[in-house]
C-alpha cells in the first residue's frame, strides 16, 4: 500500500530506537526511572516513527491512482496545505503551509492527494528547498500538467528556540514549472493565494 497512513498509537516500536532514547534521557542527566519518564523512551520511539513514516510511502503511486482523463485546463490551486516536518541539521520541526497550483494537460488529480503527497515528504528529515523540489518534480513527473507551482512558507523551531532565536521570522520557498516560467501565469497564482498569506 502506497500511502498507509500510521496511527502513532498502532506504531510497532523498534526496540533499539526506545533504548537509544532512554540512552539519551540520560545522559542529559536526567532520571529515566521516575514516574513522568519510564513510558517516555517508547513514546519518543513512536513519535518519531511517526513522524519519519514517509520514507515507507511511495508519493508517484499515490498521484497515479488517483489521475482522471479531463479536458478542464485551467489553473487548479489548493492553499493553505498543512506542513509539518523534521530539519535534518536538528531534527526539530518545522512547520507552515503550502499552496499549490497545476494547469491539467489531459489529466486531473483527485484533490486530497496533493495534501497526501506534502505528507509524504514532509514526513522524513528534510530541508525546506529540498521539500519544495520533492513535491515538484513528484507532480510535474506524474501528472504531466502544462506546469506546476509551489510556495511553501514555515517557521523553523532551530531558528526560533535555539540559534539565532528569531521567533517571527518566516521561511519562504518556492519554484515554477512549464506554464508558471511565464511571468503572467505566475503573478495570476501569486495574487490568487496572496489572499490568504498570513
Ligand atoms: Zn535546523
Amino acid at each position: 500500500m502506497p500511502y498507509k497512513k500510521f496511527e502513532e498509537y498502532s506504531i510497532d516500536v523498534k526496540g533499539d530506537i526506545r533504548e537509544h532514547y532512554r540512552e539519551i534521557i540520560d545522559r542529559i542527566g536526567e532520571d529515566v526511572s521516575r514516574d513522568g519518564l519510564v513510558k517516555t523512551p517508547d513514546r519518543a520511539a513512536k513519535a518519531i516513527q511517526f513522524l519519519t513514516q514517509g520514507y515507507q510511502q511511495d508519493a508517484t503511486e499515490i498521484l497515479r491512482s488517483a489521475m482522471f482523463k479531463e479536458s478542464y485546463n485551467e489553473m487548479v490551486i489548493v492553499k493553505n496545505i498543512e506542513i509539518y516536518s523534521l530539519c535534518e541539521h536538528h531534527i526539530l520541526p518545522f512547520f507552515g503551509k503550502a499552496h499549490i497550483a497545476y494547469i491539467p494537460d489531459g489529466h486531473i488529480v483527485g484533490l486530497s492527494k496533493l495534501p497526501k503527497i506534502v505528507d509524504i515528504f514532509s514526513r522524513r528529515l528534510q530541508v525546506q528547498e529540498r521539500l519544495t523540489e520533492q513535491i515538484l518534480d513528484c507532480i510535474n513527473d506524474t501528472l504531466k500538467p502544462q506546469g506546476v507551482a509551489l510556495v511553501i512558507e514555515a517557521s523553523h523551531m532551530c531558528m526560533m528556540m535555539r540559534g539565532v532565536q528569531k521567533q517571527n521570522s518566516v521561511t519562504t520557498t518556492s519554484g515554477f514549472r512549464g506554464a508558471f516560467k511565464n511571468i503572467e501565469t505566475r503573478s495570476e497564482f501569486l495574487k490568487l493565494i496572496s489572499e490568504k498569506l498570513s
